[in-house]
């Protein structure tokens, strides 16, 4: 068992690491190109329990996020994440734009006008896009949606902070996959697919699973 003092030791070494603008740019240029590999991918769970439309829909916001942010320049990390919130609301479109939107735009407002920030804030931030996924939607872990995969890797990522950021971001991806594999067996009780009632159950939830493929792209953007 770790003592006080290292926890405390730990904690400050994890404060000290220093995150800026190239990282969270990293991460979205990430993003878009892991979305677009698997926009069938994400198409195709769509179709069983949706309307085959999750794919396209994310991969067209993502393609108009990368265009954003390969012209913007001088942008702070918190803008950048504002921004991209924007951005998906507009281009995205069905269920997840308005709230993957939301979440960038409320993890952007958490960041304010800081240049860097250390692990402690990237959870910080991430959370604050959390609730705003919940409030938007009022789902709760076991719902079959987003939420199934960025919850559990919110905690992961605080849990593995101590490690620093190669690490933790490596234990929030996992737990993401986890909570997306995780949601197959679930009925969904939000969305379109909770039309479905039983028969959503047996097929992984398209949102969770764009929702581990963005925590894919942090782990990279950390390295
Ligand atoms: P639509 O269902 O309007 O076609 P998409 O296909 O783009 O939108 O997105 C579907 C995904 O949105 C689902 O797989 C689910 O993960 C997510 N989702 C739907 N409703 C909610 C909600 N209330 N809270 C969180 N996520 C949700
Ligand atoms: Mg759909």
């Amino acid at each position: 068992m770790p003592n006080e003092a290292s926890i405390g030791q730990s904690k400050r070494r994890a404060d000290r690491v220093r995150l800026d603008t190239g990282f969270v740019v990293r991460w979205l240029r990430g993003s878009a190109a892991d979305i677009a590999s698997n926009r069938d991918y994400l198409t195709q769970l769509d179709a069983a329990i949706g309307d085959a439309d999750h794919g396209v829909n994310m991969d067209r916001g993502l393609s108009a996020v990368l265009s954003m942010v390969e012209s913007a320049d001088g942008l702070l990390p918190g803008e950048l994440l504002v921004q991209t919130g924007a951005t998906l609301v507009l281009r995205v479109g069905g269920a997840a734009g308005p709230l993957y939107g939301t979440a960038f735009r409320e993890a952007g407002r958490a960041l304010g006008d800081r240049e860097t920030f250390g692990l402690e804030d990237l959870a910080d931030l991430l959370e604050a896009g959390l609730r705003g996924i919940t409030k938007l939607g009022a789902a709760d872990e076991g719902d079959k949606t987003i939420v199934d995969a960025w919850a559990p890797a919110i905690r992961a990522l605080r849990h593995g902070r101590s490690g620093g950021p190669a690490r933790a971001t490596h234990e929030a991806r996992v737990a993401a996959e986890a909570g997306s594999a995780a949601t197959t067996p679930m009925e969904a009780r939000k969305g379109r697919a909770s039309c479905l009632g039983p028969r959503s159950g047996g097929h992984q939830d398209p949102g969770a699973t764009s929702t581990a493929l963005l925590f894919a792209a942090l782990e990279r953007a950390a390295r």
